[in-house]
């Protein structure tokens, strides 16, 4: 391998070291900036709750929803496999029917078997078909409708039907066919219910020579409507194209016969050979599902129809379990999820209440010493990095070992609490704090604070406690005084935040051994000042010489 070859292949892997180191150092602090997000809060927990909650009673109204579309499309399809058993019994029946009545026609036509005996023309002319239960009788009509071959009897029964409309349809209108009349009760039989189908009789020339007729008793349809189960609000009809019902079940007498051409529901069997919809009866007034076939080679329309309160029992029964199941538990959930938020918000403002206890001094309410140690180790590091002054003032109350003396311990401690609340009404920034350093002695800290600025605090400071005007018998002044001692500072690269502690305890003795009730900046402040001044870091005063030490 080259030389040249190497270097590369080596800068390469170094990039990819760089490159991996760097993505994992992002990894880590990501990590890291996680861990310090609180996802617990009682908001998150109480939030969470109610979308878990949400989630739960949505699913479930997916899956009940759902059900429900299964159960309407289960019941769609039993109707219509209801309808076409039904309608197959019916066409299959109706087409035996049909060839009895063409073996007549035909038996008609043969002069011979006219020729026979009564008894024999009877055997000839209708099968064992004609006696099959539930079939009325066979007739033949001449053409003034008298009955003239009766199946019933060798002897024709006395009877003229031309007011029948199955007589008159085909008097009428020789291209008929085959013809299913409307229900209507029969004379013959004791006015059972019925229905006819009928055949012309044409002489050869082909005017009207009589009909001949089949009638069936509609207990046929009845009986094999009722076989069919629908639910107890189900129903099932066979109707005439025309719009007269023939049969119904559940079952009443005045149903065979009724006009439904003009319900809403009827137009609608009509629209098409077969389809289903929902609507509501206008017999009983119950919703239902129908399904409707109309039958391909007869006048008739089977309907059956589902009540959806029969559809949807079982899903209703189910829904309303899994809902107040599914509704009671999200609520529980959300109940637990608030409770749980509570608690840990209890839990949480307990904590910071702890945390201001451990922060702060009981007497004075100001920050205690160990806080003061935070404050001090923090702003002096900026102050450091920024390059700006820090300044510190050392207050402490004069004479205050007398005072106790003369006033008690209770009153030295509330004069302690009045001084302190002085100090920390006197100092306005943010960034400005005030601490108890110990006894009767206060610490106020001043970031980003020039010394003329913190000279100007103090003194204010100083005057405040002043004007409290609390009697002290054993002072000079008659009264609680402090004395305070500043000093200001921009702090180098080595530079520590206890010397200048130690320089502001200086500045505080001088105070005291000139006289008490004074400010007094640390020895030689004033020469850096100057220094200061000229270097344009604090504000020149009027009329000051640039170069004066
Ligand atoms: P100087 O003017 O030189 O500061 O005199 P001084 O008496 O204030 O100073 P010294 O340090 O001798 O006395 C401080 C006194 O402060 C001692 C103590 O009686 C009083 N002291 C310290 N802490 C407390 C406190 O928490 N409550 C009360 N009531 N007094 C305190
Ligand atoms: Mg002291
Ligand atoms: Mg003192």
């Amino acid at each position: 391998m080259s030389p040249e070859l190497s270097i590369i292949l080596l800068t390469m892997a170094l990039r990819v070291v760089e490159t991996v180191g760097k993505t994992t150092g992002a990894i880590a602090s990501l990590k890291a900036r996680l861990r310090r997000v609180e996802f617990a809060t009682p908001y998150s927990i109480v939030c969470g709750g109610l979308l878990v909650a949400c989630v739960m009673v949505g699913l479930c109204a997916m899956v009940l929803y759902q059900s429900r579309q299964d159960a309407l499309e289960r019941a769609s399809g039993t109707s219509r496999n209801v309808a076409l058993i039904a309608e197959r019994d019916i066409e299959r029946n109706f087409e035996l029917y049909a060839l009895s009545l063409q073996a007549v026609v035909d038996g008609l036509n043969q002069a011979d078997v006219m020729a026979l005996p009564p008894h024999l023309r009877h055997q000839v002319l209708f099968d064992r078909a004609a006696t099959a239960k539930d079939l009325g009788s066979i007739l033949v009509l001449d053409a003034s409708g008298n009955i003239v071959i009766d199946s019933g009897s060798d002897i024709p029964r006395k009877g003229n039907f031309s007011d029948r409309k199955y007589f008159t349809i085909q008097r009428d209108n020789p291209n008929v066919g085959l013809y299913v009349s409307d229900p209507y009760q029969s004379r013959l039989r004791n006015s059972s219910p019925s229905i006819a189908l009928s055949r012309r009789l044409s002489h050869p020339d082909g005017s009207f020579a009589g009909i001949v007729l089949l009638s069936v008793n509609l207990e046929y349809f009845r009986l094999l409507l009722a076989g069919l189960s629908l639910g107890p609000h189900g129903a099932v009809s066979l109707i005439g194209r025309d719009g007269i019902m023939i049969m119904r079940q559940p079952y009443d007498p005045r149903t065979p016969g009724r006009d439904i051409s003009k319900a809403s529901t009827f137009r609608r069997f009509v629209s098409a050979a077969e389809g289903s919809f929902s609507d509501t009866a206008s017999i009983d007034g119950v919703r239902r599902l129908y399904f409707f076939r109309n039958f391909p080679d007869l006048p008739l329309i089977i309907m059956v129809a589902e009540a959806e309160q029969d559809i949807y029992a079982a899903w209703r029964r189910r829904a309303l379990t899994m809902g107040t199941l599914m509704v009671g538990f999200g609520m529980a959930f959300v109940g637990v999820s608030f409770l749980f938020g509570a608690q840990l918000r209890r839990r949480m403002r307990a904590e910071s209440e702890l945390q201001l206890l451990a922060r702060t001094d009981g007497l004075t309410g100001l920050h205690n010493r160990r806080t003061l140690g935070e404050i001090l180790d923090q702003e002096w590091r900026r102050a450091r990095r920024t390059r700006s002054v820090f300044s510190l003032l050392f207050v402490d109350i004069d004479r205050f070992k007398a005072y106790n003396d003369t006033y008690g311990h209770q009153a030295g401690d509330d004069a302690l609490a009045a001084v302190a609340r002085c100090i920390g009404e006197n100092i306005r920034r943010p960034v400005d704090s005030a601490a108890r350093y110990g006894g009767e002695e206060f610490v106020v800290v001043l970031p980003d604070t020039p010394p003329a600025g913190a000279s100007l605090i103090a003194e204010r400071i100083r005057s405040a406690i002043s004007d409290l005007a609390i009697e002290h018998a054993g002072s000079e002044y008659g009264r609680v005084t402090a004395s305070i001692g500043a000093a200001s500072w921009t702090p180098e690269r080595d530079d520590d935040v206890t010397a200048m502690i130690k320089a502001a305890d200086e500045a505080l003795y001088n105070a005291k051994a000139t006289g008490r009730n004074k400010v007094a900046p640390v020895p030689g402040m004033t020469d850096m000042l100057s220094r200061m001044r000229h270097a344009g870091i604090i504000p020149r005063k009027h009329g000051q010489d640039r170069r004066a030490p």
